[in-house]
């Protein structure tokens, strides 16, 4: 295939990343703004999209592992990076030598770091994390004045933030918003009274939208930044990534004739039937057969029978598309057009497990 004419690609909207940015840096005036670009950025691709977002104006970068922070600093990334779940065997010393902030949930992973610190001959700068009531990673409250007792009293330790994460921002009016706050801030008040001076960082993209008094210092925002809206409330958010592929082939289909594997569809009038070379090993989930449409020759267009692993058909009635005309997968949604949440509700899941799945070795990425 020529890059004019692609089987199957995922393109990135850099400028809508931008203006994403932008929207959610004016909502938390006060807080400097984390890129989260774990997940190689929710699958958008980790390298240009921290330095679309860095130049409209994330101060900071957050990852999930030490190896991924490693890679943008190879990629030559020096904004302040925060990687937050290693496991043990991590190389926090690599992490330090290359100014990566590192995450402590108790006094056994802040010693790790610190005695990596030691190796290194540079203090290490940690954000102790809180559990406040996600019960995933962070510090139970009851063991949280002994991990600030251990970190105020460690000379090889910096520490720069006390930090959490939210349950259910995305509900509005959760009680449990509130619960955790009030955890959050008791906790702070502890790091106070033993001596340290932290920063606050707690609020996720939902927070930012819905939960002002939550902004503290740092507010680490991922699925609005990838403009897709994680709160009821309508935002000025643009979707960064569409999946589009073209249409390979068309053939007329008599009435009668049934199409693809299982013949699950049988077309009830003559139509067009238009192949598009894009199936579930591109990541068009084969359980969409027969309720996905996609977007072709500027309306919706059901997609008939089953998808395959390398293409699907679809149902184009009188209309006859040009070979080589494009199809939106999902995408912005302008018009009407399908959309990643529309996906997601369908597969009973959400936008996120959607654009993060969609890093496939076949399908080309393009950014604009
Ligand atoms: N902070 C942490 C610790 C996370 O794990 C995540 C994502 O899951 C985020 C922030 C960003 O959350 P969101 O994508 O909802 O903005």
């Amino acid at each position: 295939m020529t890059a004019s004419f692609p089987r199957a690609e995922v393109v990135i909207d850099l400028e809508a990343l931008r203006h994403n940015v932008t929207l959610l840096a004016e909502r938390a005036p006060g807080a400097d703004l984390m890129a989260v670009v774990k997940a190689d950025a929710y699958g958008h691709g980790a390298l240009p999209v921290a330095r679309a977002a860095i130049e409209a104006g994330a101060t900071w970068l957050g990852t999930c592992s030490l190896s991924e922070a490693l890679d943008l600093r190879h990629g030559g990334v020096t904004t302040r990076l925060l990687s937050w779940l290693d496991v043990p065997t991590a190389d926090f010393a690599a992490g330090i030598e290359a100014d990566v902030d590192l995450a402590a949930s108790s006094v056994d992973e802040l010693r790790r770091i610190a005695d990596a610190a030691g190796q290194v001959g540079k203090q290490a700068r940690v954000h102790l994390k809180i559990d406040t009531g996600l019960s995933r990673n962070g510090c139970p409250p009851a063991e949280w004045p002994a991990l600030v007792e251990a970190a105020a009293a460690e000379p090889r330790v910096d520490v720069v933030a006390i930090w959490s994460h939210l349950a259910c921002a995305d509900e509005p009016g959760h009680p449990s918003v509130d619960a955790q706050a009030k955890r959050f801030s008791e906790a702070y008040d502890i790091a106070r009274a033993a001596g340290l001076e932290p920063m606050r960082h707690i609020a996720n993209s939902a927070a930012v939208l819905t939960r002002p008094d939550l902004h503290f210092d740092l507010v680490r925002t991922g699925i609005a930044m990838y403009g897709l809206n994680p709160v009821p409330q309508q935002e000025n958010l643009r979707p960064v990534m569409s999946f589009r592929s073209t249409v390979a082939l068309t053939k007329r289909l008599p009435a009668g004739e049934s199409v693809s594997y299982g013949h699950t569809w049988t077309a009830e009038r003559d139509t067009t039937l238009a192949l598009v070379p894009v199936g579930y090993g591109d990541g068009v989930p084969r359980s969409l057969s027969g309720r996905m449409d996609v977007w072709l020759g500027g309306r919706r267009r059901p997609v008939a029978g089953r998808v395959c692993m390398d293409q699907l058909m679809v149902d184009c009635g009188a209309d006859a598309p040009a070979v080589g005309e494009e199809v939106v997968l999902f995408g912005a949604g302008e018009a009407g057009a399908p959309t990643a949440r529309e996906w997601a509700d369908k597969l009973g899941t959400i936008d996120y497990e959607i654009v993060t799945s969609m890093y496939r070795p076949r399908v080309r990425r393009r950014y604009l």
